[in-house]
């Protein structure tokens, strides 16, 4: 990691917090629904997945699916599936688990693509919204931080793979 880290946006103490609330709607909301698959998106969701995940009170088990865009840096191209995921979700009640939704682009082909395994229903869950930023008109059912259009890093998210372990998020300035 390097000396320099990024200045603070949303602290670790905030992050937490609000973990706690979206844990405690996600459980309300899934009681007595059997169990509830959630499929983290890599690698940014991976912290927020481990700490979300650990804190619901309904049966949950975990899933991953790993996404690419064409774009380089923070330009943001078309998606493309790196790795679906492994286990059978047909007939499951399944909750995406995404680090961060911008124009929307990924989520929208996130949902088309888990849609074609047959599970019973499909939420959203991102830690960060990039509210101004949509460009598709795609549901997000849990929100945790709505931000503006700015590059942030940390807890999971990185820029060029840089700070993904950091407690807190932090902004950068891209400089492509
Ligand atoms: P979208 O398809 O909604 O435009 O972008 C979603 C994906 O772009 C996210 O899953 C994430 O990989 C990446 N992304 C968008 N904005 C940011 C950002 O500010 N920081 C990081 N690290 N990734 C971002």
């Amino acid at each position: 990691m390097s000396d320099n880290l990024p200045p603070e946006l949303i602290s670790e103490e905030d992050i937490q917090a609000r973990i706690n609330d979206l844990a405690a709607r996600i459980s309300t909301d899934y009681a007595g629904q059997g169990e509830v698959v959630l499929i983290g998106v890599l690698k940014g969701a991976f912290i927020f997945l481990a700490d979300l995940s650990r804190r619901l009170t309904v049966p949950r088990s975990i899933e991953f699916i790993a996404v690419s865009s064409y774009g380089s840096g923070s330009k943001s191209g078309a998606v493309r599936l790196v790795m679906d995921v492994r286990g059978n979700i047909e007939g499951k009640h399944v909750l995406i688990v995404e680090d961060i939704v911008d124009t929307g682009n990924t989520l929208n082909y996130l949902i088309g693509i888990l849609k074609s395994h047959g599970p019973a229903s499909i939420k959203t869950c991102t830690l960060l919204h990039k509210a101004g930023c949509a460009e598709v008109d795609v549901e997000i059912d849990y929100v945790g931080f709505g931000i503006g259009d700015e590059w942030v890093v940390g807890y999971g998210l990185d820029y060029a793979e840089q700070n993904r372990t950091l407690p807190y998020i932090g902004n950068v300035t891209p400089t492509d």
